[in-house]
C-alpha cells in the first residue's frame, strides 16, 4: 500500500502509565493513521518537570508496543527542544505579541472568584500585567511568566479567546514552556497533519490554532474522541485512580484492544482465542476505515 502525506501522532505526558482512557486515545490515533496509510509518531510530552514519573515514559513505549503500537519514526522528547520553543517565543515577541506577567495564582483566582465570567471554565486572566499598548517585551526577565496578548474580537471555532480564554501563560514563572505553546511548535517541526486526541483537550484547539497563525504555522486537521469514564462518570486518569494496563500476554493485550476499540464504536466481536495482536489491528482499522468514511457516530459530530 502507498504511503500518503497524512502524519499523525500520539503525545503523552509521562505523568503515568497509561490506562483505559488514555490507550483508546492512543489507538484512535494510531487507527486514523494506518486508514489513511499515513506515518504515525510517538512523542513525550515531558516539560512539567514537577509531575513526571520516573520511568512512566519507557513503561509507556513498552505499553504501546505490548498492543502493537510503535512510532513510525524516532520518538521525540519535547525537553530536548527548548531551543525550538524560545525562538517561537522570539517570533511572538517581534510581533509584539507578548507581555511579561508577575501576578500569582493567588491573586488571579481571588480576583476570578470575585467577578466570574459566565459560562468560562478557564481562569480568564483580568490583564493586571496588560501593557496599554502592544510593546517588546524583555525576554531577560526570566523571574516572569510569559503571556500572550489576545486581541479583543478574536473568535476562533465559535469560541471568543479574548473573553473565554484570556491572555494564557507561553512560559511559565518556573521557566517551564506550556504545553499550550509545545504542541503548536513540535506539531509544525514535526509535520503533524491530523490530530486525534480526546475530548478534554477540545477547548484547548482554539488557542492553540490562534498560536499556528501567529507563528505562520500550516493548521492541522482535528478530531477529539469521546473520553472513557468511569462508573461516576469521572474521566478515566491517575486522580480518579485509573487501574493501569500491564498486559502479562497477548491474550491480555487483545482484551484491552477489543475494550478500547468498543470505546470507539468500532463493532468488532470478542476477539478469538487464536487471534494475535496484529491481526486484530488490522481489522480494527478496516472498521475505523468505513466508520470514517460513513461518518458514523463521534465522526459524524466532533469534526
Ligand atoms: N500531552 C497531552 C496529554 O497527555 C496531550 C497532548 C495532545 O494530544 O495535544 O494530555
Amino acid at each position: 500500500m502507498s504511503r500518503s502525506s497524512y502524519r499523525g501522532r500520539f503525545a503523552p505526558s509521562p505523568t503515568g502509565l497509561l490506562h483505559a482512557g488514555s490507550l483508546a486515545t492512543a489507538l484512535a490515533s494510531w487507527l486514523d493513521a494506518k486508514a489513511s496509510q499515513g506515518i504515525w509518531l510517538i512523542r513525550i510530552e515531558d516539560l512539567d518537570t514537577p509531575r513526571l514519573v520516573k520511568g512512566a515514559e519507557q513503561g509507556i513505549l513498552q505499553q504501546l508496543a505490548q498492543m502493537g503500537m510503535m512510532s513510525d519514526e524516532g520518538v521525540l522528547y519535547q525537553s530536548e527542544r527548548k531551543p525550538q520553543y524560545l525562538e517561537a517565543i522570539h517570533s511572538l515577541n517581534q510581533g509584539r505579541l507578548l507581555y511579561a506577567c508577575q501576578c500569582s495564582r493567588k491573586k488571579i483566582a481571588q480576583y476570578i472568584q470575585s467577578h466570574p465570567i459566565p459560562d468560562s471554565q478557564e481562569m480568564v486572566y483580568p490583564g493586571f500585567c496588560r501593557p496599554l499598548e502592544p510593546q517588546i517585551c524583555d525576554l531577560d526577565e526570566v523571574n516572569y511568566a510569559i503571556r500572550v496578548r489576545i486581541p479583543k474580537n478574536t473568535i476562533i471555532k465559535g469560541q471568543n479567546l479574548h473573553q473565554e480564554v484570556g491572555d494564557f501563560v507561553i512560559l511559565r514563572q518556573d521557566g517551564i514552556f506550556t504545553y499550550q505553546l509545545s504542541v503548536v511548535v513540535d506539531d509544525a517541526a514535526q509535520g503533524v497533519t491530523h490530530i486525534v486526541r480526546g475530548q478534554d483537550l477540545e477547548s484547548n484547539t482554539p488557542r492553540q490554532i490562534w498560536l499556528q497563525q501567529q507563528l505562520g504555522l500550516t493548521l492541522p486537521e482535528y478530531l477529539h474522541i469521546p473520553l472513557v469514564v468511569n462508573d461516576s462518570a469521572e474521566k478515566l486518569s491517575k486522580q480518579t485512580k485509573a487501574p493501569i494496563i500491564w498486559p502479562q500476554n497477548s491474550q491480555e493485550a487483545l482484551i484491552h484492544l477489543y475494550q478500547a476499540g468498543c470505546h470507539l464504536e468500532l463493532g468488532l466481536t470478542k476477539p478469538h482465542v487464536t487471534m494475535t495482536v496484529s491481526e486484530w489491528l488490522n481489522q480494527a482499522v478496516m472498521a475505523w476505515k468505513n466508520r470514517r468514511e460513513q461518518r458514523l457516530g463521534f465522526f459524524n459530530t466532533t469534526q
